[in-house]
C-alpha cells in the first residue's frame, strides 16, 4: 500500500464529465488499498475569468483582495470532486488550503509555503478516506487568504507530498509527460521518459509551464518521486523527474527547448558609469518584489553607460514606477521600454561538455534571419532574448537543428 499524491490540472477537471473521469481514476487507485491525496486546480479557464472580473473592477486591484477572489476558482473543484467521489461510494473530503492549514507567507499572488500542518490529512487517510486540497491556496500567519502564483497547484501537490513523505507525486495534466519542447508549438516535439532536475528546473524557471518551477524546487529539495502524465490516458508512465544523470554514450547534448513570452526589457540609457549604480538600480526593484531576469550593462563611453534588464511584463509598469522614482538620484536620461520581445532557451546538461553549443544555436537563428537581443547562458543552458514574432520559427528550426524530434540523438558537426 502506498501513499500517492495525485495533482490534477484545470484541463482535467474542466466539465463534470472530466471530473467524474478523475474520480473514477481516484477511485481505482483507492480500491487497490493506496492512501490517495488529491490537489486540483480550478476547472480551465476560471482563475483567468475572476482574473478579468476583478480587472474590470480596478485597474490595479489590491493583492490581498485579488486572493481572496482568484483563490474560489480551486475551491469550487475540490467540493465538486468529493461529490463525484461520493457518489461513486468513495469516502472523501475536500479542504481549502486554510482548512489544512497550509502556511504561506503574506506575498500576495505569489506567496510562498513555510508549513504545511497534515495532522487532520493523517487522520482522515488512516480512516480510509480520499483527501482533496485545494491547490494553489494557503493562509498567512493571521489567517489571510494567498495564492501561490499561476501554475501553483503544482507546488500544492508537492509540498504536500513532502510533508506526508508520500511515495510519488503523480502531476495529471493535458499531455503524457514532459516533452523536448512544448508539442503545441512543435508537434514533431518527443516525449521524455526521464529528465534530471537540474534540467526540469531550467525548463521550468525558462517558461515551460508543465510544472510550476517552485514545485520543481520542493521535490528537488524534499527527495519528492515526482511524475508527469496524462489524466486522459490509461497506461503511459509519463516522464519521471530523476536526480541521477543518464550519463552514457546517447546522451543528448540539448534535452529541450522552453520559452516564455512574458519577457519585458527595460533600459535606462545615460547612467553614470560609476561603482554602486547597478546596486542604486536593482535594490528598489529588488525591494519591490519584482523579479530580474537578465541583465545587460554596455561598457561605458564618456563615462557613462546605458543598462538594460528584463522582468516579466505583469511587473513592467510597477519596475517604471520604482525607477522614476530612483532616476533622478542616478542621473539617468532616459528609461525606455520594449513589450514585443520573448525569450528562447535552449537546455542540457549535456551541454557541459560539448563546446559550440553556443554556435550552433546563434547560427540557426541568423539563417532564418532572427536578430539577437540579449544572450544570457550558464553550465546547462543559452537563452536568448529575440522579437516575439519569430517566437515560434526560433522554436522549431532550434528543435529540428538540435534533432530533438527523432531518435534524440544530435548531429555532431
Ligand atoms: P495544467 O492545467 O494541467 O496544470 P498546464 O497548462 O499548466 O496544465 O501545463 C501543461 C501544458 O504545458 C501542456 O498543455 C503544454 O502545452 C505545455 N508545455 C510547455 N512546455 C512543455 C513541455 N516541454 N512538455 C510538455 N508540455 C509542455
Ligand atoms: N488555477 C491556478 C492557475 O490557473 C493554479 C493552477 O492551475 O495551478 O494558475
Ligand atoms: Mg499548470
Amino acid at each position: 500500500m502506498a501513499l500517492i499524491v495525485q495533482k490534477y490540472g484545470g484541463t482535467s477537471v474542466g466539465s463534470p464529465e472530466r471530473i467524474k473521469n478523475v474520480a473514477g481514476r481516484v477511485a481505482k487507485f483507492h480500491a487497490q488499498g493506496h492512501q490517495v491525496v488529491v490537489v486540483v486546480s480550478a476547472m480551465s479557464g476560471e482563475t483567468n475569468r475572476l482574473l478579468a472580473l476583478a480587472k474590470e473592477l480596478s485597474s490595479a486591484p489590491d493583492p490581498r483582495e485579488l486572493d481572496v477572489v482568484v483563490s474560489t476558482g480551486e475551491q469550487v473543484t475540490i467540493g465538486l470532486l468529493a461529490l463525484a467521489l461520493r457518489e461513486m461510494g468513495v469516502s472523501a473530503k475536500s479542504y481549502t488550503g486554510g482548512q489544512v492549514k497550509i502556511l504561506t507567507d503574506d506575498a500576495y499572488t505569489k506567496a510562498r509555503i513555510l508549513n504545511i500542518d497534515d495532522a487532520a490529512i493523517r487522520s482522515d487517510l488512516s480512516e480510509g478516506k480520499v483527501v482533496i486540497v485545494a491547490g494553489f491556496q494557503g493562509v498567512d500567519a493571521d489567517g489571510n487568504i494567498t495564492t501561490l502564483g499561476r501554475g501553483g497547484s503544482d507546488t500544492t501537490g508537492v509540498a504536500l507530498a513532502a510533508a506526508l513523505k508520500a511515495d510519488e507525486c503523480q502531476i495529471y495534466t493535458d499531455v503524457d509527460g514532459v516533452y523536448t519542447t512544448d508539442p503545441r508549438i512543435v508537434p514533431e516535439a518527443r516525449k521524455l521518459d526521464t529528465i534530471t532536475f537540474e534540467e526540469m528546473l531550467e525548463m521550468s524557471s525558462l517558461g515551460s509551464k508543465v510544472l510550476q518551477i517552485r514545485s520543481v524546487e520542493f521535490a528537488g529539495k524534499y527527495k519528492v518521486k515526482l511524475r508527469v502524465l496524462s489524466s486522459f490516458e490509461e497506461e503511459s508512465q509519463g516522464t519521471l523527474i530523476t536526480v541521477e544523470e543518464n550519463r552514457n554514450m546517447e546522451q543528448p547534448v540539448i534535452s529541450g527547448i522552453a520559452f516564455s513570452r512574458d519577457e519585458a526589457k527595460i533600459t535606462i540609457q545615460g547612467v553614470p558609469d560609476r561603482p554602486g549604480i547597478a546596486c542604486q538600480i536593482l535594490g528598489p526593484i529588488a525591494d519591490a518584489n519584482i523579479d530580474v531576469d537578465i541583465i545587460i550593462q554596455n561598457s561605458g563611453h564618456d563615462g557613462m553607460t546605458d543598462f538594460s534588464f528584463t522582468v516579466t511584463r505583469g511587473d513592467l509598469d510597477k519596475a517604471v514606477k520604482v525607477l522614476d522614482r530612483v532616476k533622478s538620484a542616478i542621473d539617468a536620461a532616459v528609461i525606455e521600454t520594449d513589450k514585443t520581445l520573448c525569450k528562447v532557451s535552449i537546455i542540457g546538461v549535456g551541454m557541459r561538455s560539448h563546446p559550440g553549443v553556443a554556435a550552433k544555436m546563434f547560427r540557426t537563428l541568423a539563417e532564418e534571419g532572427i536578430n539577437i537581443n540579449m544572450i544570457s547562458t550558464s553550465e546547462i543552458k543559452i537563452s536568448v532574448v529575440i522579437e516575439e514574432k519569430y517566437l515560434e520559427l526560433a522554436v522549431r528550426v532550434l528543435h529540428k537543428a538540435f534533432c530533438l524530434g527523432d531518435s534524440g540523438g544530435e548531429d555532431e558537426e
